[in-house]
């Protein structure tokens, strides 16, 4: 027996509790892992609060995040007493995911938990981090490189937004956080920000080319925040789109990527391959300084899950939030 988050679905609403689940009702997997860390992410928020058709199949453990020791294992790269870790891949949407003691799983979608960080530090990371990492390799790869002036991050005092700043300042660029809190600037300016500046200016309808400003952009708001990050990217520079917090919609004109040669660069977590997934963790084990993870991730329980969704996506909480499921 294992506790779980379980979401339920019948003919007329979700329901989701902190329960007790048996080892046979876990899922088909070549992977058994006792979980020993998991995470709250803002799709994990959208799938146990039920704001959005995260859930593709009911009843579902949901956490799109693990790390945990391998238990059992009839695949050639996983042995019992491996360390891994896992994000994406469609668990805690179509598969069981990681907020729970125990997870079934595909050994394919694990890869090894890096020596750099124990298990709490990867899930203080987690998609969020992993994301972040994968957002500054678009810039990379499109020729965005330190020194080549201001670089936007929006959301930043959100999971992605955090990493992402303490990357950057590691990295040697400069990083303009772009937030909502005012009153979180102080620890905007600890992870590494060079400038904090407020949200709502970009979040209203703008002019389809402004003012050359920015080198690169990393975005997780979507709608006229991306517009405007678009509009007011010097030429040749590169907006990395990752999110939608802000909204689905894209209200841009082509003039940016016409006009100024504006790269938009999208970025997908999910169903990225093994080989992109090993590059990012191991860029975050080199250029991750792990002590900012103590400033950017809390720590809660299981029975603390459900409350932290609602709060999460009602924009009270900071950073990541890193779940011991034990
Ligand atoms: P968090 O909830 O941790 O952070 C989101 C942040 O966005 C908030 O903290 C807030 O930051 C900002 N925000 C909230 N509402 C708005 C708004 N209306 N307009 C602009 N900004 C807003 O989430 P994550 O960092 O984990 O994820 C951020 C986004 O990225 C989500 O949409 C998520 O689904 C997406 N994502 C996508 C991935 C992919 O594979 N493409 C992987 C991971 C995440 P502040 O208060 O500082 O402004």
């Amino acid at each position: 027996m294992f506790d779980a988050i379980l979401i339920t679905q019948d003919t007329t609403a979700q329901r989701v509790q902190h329960t007790t689940l048996d080892d046979a009702q876990l899922p088909a997997g070549d992977v058994l892992v006792r979980v020993s860390h998991s995470t709250l992410n803002y799709k994990d928020a959208l799938a146990i609060t039920g704001s959005s058709p995260v859930v593709r199949r009911f009843p579902m453990v949901p956490g799109i995040d693990l790390v945990g020791c391998v238990e059992q294992s009839s695949h050639p790269d996983h042995a019992p007493g491996d360390w891994v870790l896992l994000n994406g891949w469609g668990v805690g949407e179509t598969h069981w995911g990681g907020l729970a003691q125990k997870a079934r799983l595909k050994g394919d979608w694990l890869i090894p938990l890096p020596p750099a960080f124990s298990p709490r530090q990867a899930m203080a990371i987690g998609t969020a981090g992993y994301t972040a990492m994968l957002c500054i390799l678009a810039l990379e790869r499109h020729g965005v490189r330190p020194g080549d002036g201001d670089i936007a991050v929006t959301g930043a005092t959100g999971g992605v937004g955090s990493v992402a700043i303490a990357l950057l300042a590691r990295l040697g660029y400069t990083a303009v956080a772009i937030t909502g809190r005012a009153h979180d600037a102080d620890y905007l300016s600890q992870l590494g920000a060079a400038e904090v500046l407020p949200r709502d200016p970009l979040s209203s309808p703008g002019k389809p080319l402004g003012k050359e400003r920015w080198a690169g952009a990393i975005d997780v708001a979507g709608g006229h925040t991306l517009a405007n990050l678009c509009a007011t990217t010097r030429y040749g520079g590169v907006v990395a789109t990752c999110g939608l917090a802000g909204g689905m919609s894209l209200p841009a004109t082509v003039a940016p990527f016409i006009l100024r040669g504006v790269t938009l660069a999208g970025i997908d977590s999910v169903m990225r391959p093994r080989a992109d997934r090993i590059e990012a963790w191991s860029r975050l084990a080199t250029d991750l300084n792990v002590d900012a993870l103590q400033t950017i991730g809390q720590d809660i329980a299981l029975a603390d899950v459900i409350p932290h969704a609602q709060a999460l996506l009602d924009g009270r909480i900071r950073g990541r939030v890193v779940v011991d499921v034990n």
